[in-house]
């Protein structure tokens, strides 16, 4: 068994940063990531980052480029391909899928993932969670799609498709849009634009090409079925924090953390979009969420 004296899980920009934090303040670290490569949702980020102060990022690569670079970071040598599974709160133990350390402090920042509609399982008309409508729009020109959602993702995906398809069927699961204000101003009445209130989909099969949805809806003006080229699920995100059963959690699978961003034992901490919740989900709030949680460790750390 390995011990560690901080222990990071997930290679985004929130675990990155406290990987920095780590060298920083003389506290040595390692970093666990699920997948075989770092940076989490910075890769889908394919709009301008100009809130995060003071670059302005053409996109989440050319930001995730930078950090790469970074002295810390070239240095830290991740261990790609390793998922945090559980942990032993009262042994200090956490497992991985490859191996168990036995860790002085953990910090937990695995990030958040889309929810999935399970009616659309499988089927391979469903643009993917990372499709991004402002650099891909063109892809689905001329195409009838459904973006199913009412916040601010599928108003923002329904504003972007809507000069480029054919017809955009905006299914909307309660009887009004939870999108900010702003999102939904953009969205004027437009000849191709349908929206569903008080709909979902409750399933879908393929035909000649397109995906054919049923739809449930208490109101006679919606369709019972819907046929269109592809469809866009953008119905939120809900924290990884699969396995962790013991952490006091909210609502979605956010992690509920104390002020000092500690999580059900005094050295178990959670940073990020796993903790923040969608309404504060932000590159800014990481990086500080990071600096503060390796501060507070270093801070028990007696030799220090
Ligand atoms: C399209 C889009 C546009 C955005 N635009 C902006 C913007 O303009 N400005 C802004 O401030 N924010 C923006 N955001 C939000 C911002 O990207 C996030 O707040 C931020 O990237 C969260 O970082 P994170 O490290 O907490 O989580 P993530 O980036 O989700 O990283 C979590 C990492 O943990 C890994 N992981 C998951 N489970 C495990 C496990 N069990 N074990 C180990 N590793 C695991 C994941 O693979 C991932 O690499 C945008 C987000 C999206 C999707």
């Amino acid at each position: 068994m390995e011990h560690v004296q901080v222990l990071i899980a997930g290679g985004g920009i929130a675990g990155l940063s406290a990987a920095i934090w780590c060298e920083r303040l003389g506290l040595s670290c390692v970093l666990v990531e699920k997948n075989d490569r770092l940076g989490g949702q910075l890769s889908d980020i394919h709009n301008q980052i100009w809130d995060f102060p003071p670059r302005v990022y053409p996109d989440g690569a050319a930001l995730l480029d930078e950090l790469l670079a970074h002295r810390s970071i070239r240095a830290l040598r991740p261990r790609l391909g390793e998922a945090l599974r559980s942990i032993d709160l009262d042994k200090h133990l956490v497992h991985t899928d490859k191996t168990v350390y036995l860790a002085d402090y953990l910090i937990i920042a695995t990030g958040v993932r889309p929810n999935r509609i399970p009616a659309l399982v499988g089927c391979s008309r469903v643009l993917q969670p990372w499709f991004s409508t402002t650099s891909q729009g063109t892809a689905v020109a001329g195409q009838d799609v459904a973006v199913i959602g009412g916040g601010d993702r599928a108003v923002e995906s329904a504003c972007n498709l809507l000069p480029h398809v054919r017809s955009l069927y905006l299914l909307v699961r309660s009887d009004r849009l939870r999108a900010r204000p702003q999102w939904v101003e953009r969205l004027r009445p437009h000849p191709s634009l349908h929206v569903l209130w008080e709909t979902v989909v409750s399933d879908c099969r393929e035909q000649n090409g397109k995906a054919v949805l049923t739809l449930d809806s208490p109101r006679s003006d919606t369709p019972q079925t819907l046929v269109v080229d592809w469809v866009l699920p953008r119905i939120g995100v809900r924290g990884n924090s699969e396995g962790l059963g013991q952490l006091p959690a909210l609502e979605g699978g956010y992690l509920q953390t104390d002020v000092n961003l500690r999580v059900g034992a005094d050295w178990i901490y959670a940073i990020g979009d796993i903790t923040n919740g969608a309404a504060y989900a932000s590159l800014s709030l990481a990086v500080g969420q990071a600096m503060k949680a390796v501060k507070h460790i270093s801070l028990q750390v007696p030799s220090l």
